[in-house]
């Protein structure tokens, strides 16, 4: 995780900058706009996301009815909070904006109710995560459910070897090999998802909430993202979520 911080503009420029890039994306037609505003807020931070225009507009956005509007609004948000959290090692944001941070909460729990798309359901539930706070690991954690694979490290304290974990279309198994680019036959060992009755804590609740909104297929998944894998080196069992949380730290 990065420990520097960048210097964002705030002089008049880059805050007509900002005013226009978020004008432009609440219109629904601009994706570029958003792809802008991820890199100049996010990836390279030359804007600056506490300014007062960003968390607010973003809250109005989530509320304002357009589904991929609010769904765009929703993870940038979750993302900006979940970075400040981390690059400043403090909840300044969080508390700067605790009634924004409310009530884009809120607008992703009713939109959570009423999306049917597998992909757009499962950003919404890493939205929810980074706007809660209480992980800093839930892109980590849904990008696998989304991407239907992880690549991990084996846990064995001499360092073993990286291994990927398939969850989706393709099965559900652990290999040594990128599965997907390899053209030979690779050995694979099958995931042991938890038994859902025995899920707890965060897995528990996801798993939970995927069904009560209907998706079986995001539930299922979870129940390998929180269950074991197999090394494929040395044999080992493995918690899947350990090592997802252990790549993000
Ligand atoms: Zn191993």
């Amino acid at each position: 995780m990065t420990t520097s911080s960048p210097v964002p503009r705030s002089d008049d420029a880059a805050v007509d900058r900002l005013k226009a890039l978020l004008e432009r994306a609440a219109t629904g037609q601009d994706s570029q706009a958003w792809s802008d505003l991820w890199t100049e807020l996010y990836h390279n931070g030359t804007l600056d996301a506490a300014h007062p225009l960003v968390l607010p507009t973003l809250a109005d956005m989530a509320e304002s009815g357009k589904a991929e509007v609010a769904a765009s609004a929703l993870h940038l948000a979750g993302a900006l909070l979940v970075q400040a959290d981390q690059r400043y090692e403090t909840r300044n944001l969080r508390h700067q904006y605790a009634p924004e941070v409310r009530r884009l909460l809120g607008a992703a729990n009713q939109w959570r109710q009423v999306t049917a798309h597998h992909r757009d359901y499962c950003y919404l539930v890493e939205a929810i995560l980074n706007l809660e706070g209480d992980i800093h690991w839930a892109e980590d954690l849904i990008f696998g459910v989304v991407s239907e694979e992880y690549e991990l490290e084996c846990p064995d304290p001499d360092g073993c070897t990286s291994l990927w974990v398939i969850l989706g279309e393709r099965g559900f198994f652990s290999t040594a090999e990128d599965y997907a680019l390899s053209e030979d036959d690779v050995e694979t060992f099958p995931l042991h998802p938890a038994d859902p009755g025995d899920l707890q804590g965060l897995g528990r609740r996801l798993y939970d909430l995927a069904l009560t909104d209907g998706h079986e297929e995001v539930a299922h998944a979870l129940t390998h993202a929180f269950g074991e894998a197999t090394c494929p080196e040395c044999g080992r069992r493995l918690s899947v979520v350990e090592q997802i949380v252990a790549r993000s730290s």
